[in-house]
């Protein structure tokens, strides 16, 4: 019979990996976590976790890593390098690596994870804070099948949708083709809401005739950019609490990279970057990504 419950080292809670951390304990497994804010590792401390001194000490008798890091070079200095944890867990171990990288970085980590016998898959999620929090994320996972199937316990602990996209590095090659789609959308849904709000129009009415009309999407209806629009979003919160401009600018950093090494057209992508760039630039960037509303909605001299 195969297990359904582990011994897992969870590192990297914030806004993302905090929830799930959570969900993993929830759903019965044990854990040992770590992360550089105290804040952090107290909440999870408290529901039961095991707070370890360092990332090293708590994979030691690990059967699983999951990792939620901000970018890619917090991940390659978490498993890579002389201190990399990669040296320190047991023969077999599996890693589930979560933080949206580049498809290179999560290669490079899977070649070093093999060498060491271990297995790896990159497994990035979607679905937001919300997810995070609800356990209903989408996982977008690159790596051999039969690990998937290994991780597949691990994933329903925190996740509904799992998705396998290919080899080692395509599951992240999905998940920035999907956030370079929302950076997108979501700049195009703060340009509208904006537009007919600048001409007299109530942004909950526009929400409404919008959802229920061709422009409609995820940004619109479960992210609404306009505060007091929608309960329990960032923008109805001071933007905070969701997914950060800078985490965004990164991912549409990974894409513009990801188009120039197969060139590929990518303009409103492009365009999508340099909006968020101008928006991190007027000291936005630790402000939840649907607050390019505000960038957009600025009418000097209105
Ligand atoms: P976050 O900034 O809230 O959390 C990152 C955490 O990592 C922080 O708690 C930080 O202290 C910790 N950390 C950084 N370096 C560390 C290290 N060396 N060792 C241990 N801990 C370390 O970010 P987040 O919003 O949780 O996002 C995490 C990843 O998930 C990112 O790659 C992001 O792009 C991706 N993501 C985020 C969302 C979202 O809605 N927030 C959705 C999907 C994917």
């Amino acid at each position: 019979m195969s297990r359904t419950s582990f011994h897992i080292a969870f590192i990297g809670l914030g806004n993302m990996g905090g929830p799930m951390a959570l969900n993993l304990l929830k759903a019965g497994h044990t854990l040992s976590v770590f992360d550089l804010s105290a804040a952090a590792l107290k909440t999870l401390g408290d529901a039961g976790a095991r707070v370890a001194a360092s990332a090293q000490a708590a994979v030691a008798d690990a059967d699983v890593v999951v990792s939620m890091l901000p970018a890619s070079r917090h991940v390659e200095g978490l498993y890579l390098g002389a201190e990399g944890i990669i040296k320190r867990l047991r023969p077999g171990a599996l890693i589930i690596e979560c933080s949206t990288i580049a498809a290179q970085s999560a290669i490079a980590v899977a070649r070093a994870a093999t060498e060491a016998g271990l297995a790896m898959l990159d497994a990035p999620v979607s679905g937001g804070t919300g997810g995070a929090i609800a356990g209903t994320l989408t996982f977008m996972v690159g790596g051999p099948a039969e690990v998937l199937e290994r991780a597949r316990p691990v994933l329903l602990g925190m996740g509904k949708n799992i998705f396998h996209a290919g080899a080692h590095g395509a599951g992240q090659t999905a998940k920035i083709c999907n956030n370079m789609l929302l950076g997108i959308l979501m700049a195009g849904t703060a340009e509208a809401l904006a537009l007919g709000m600048a001409n007299g129009l109530d942004p909950r009415v526009l929400s409404d005739i919008m959802g229920k009309s061709s422009g409609r999407n995820w940004a619109l209806e479960v992210y609404n950019p306009v505060p007091g629009v929608m309960d329990n979003v960032p923008s109805s919160r001071g933007y905070s609490g969701g997914f950060g401009v800078d985490l965004m600018l990164k991912d549409l950093g990974l894409a513009a990279e990801a188009a120039m090494g197969a060139k590929a057209p990518i303009p409103l992508g492009e365009l999508a970057r340099n909006l968020y760039a101008l928006h991190s630039g007027a000291g936005a960037g630790a402000l939840d990504f649907s607050s390019i509303f505000e960038l957009l909605s600025h009418r000097p001299g209105a």
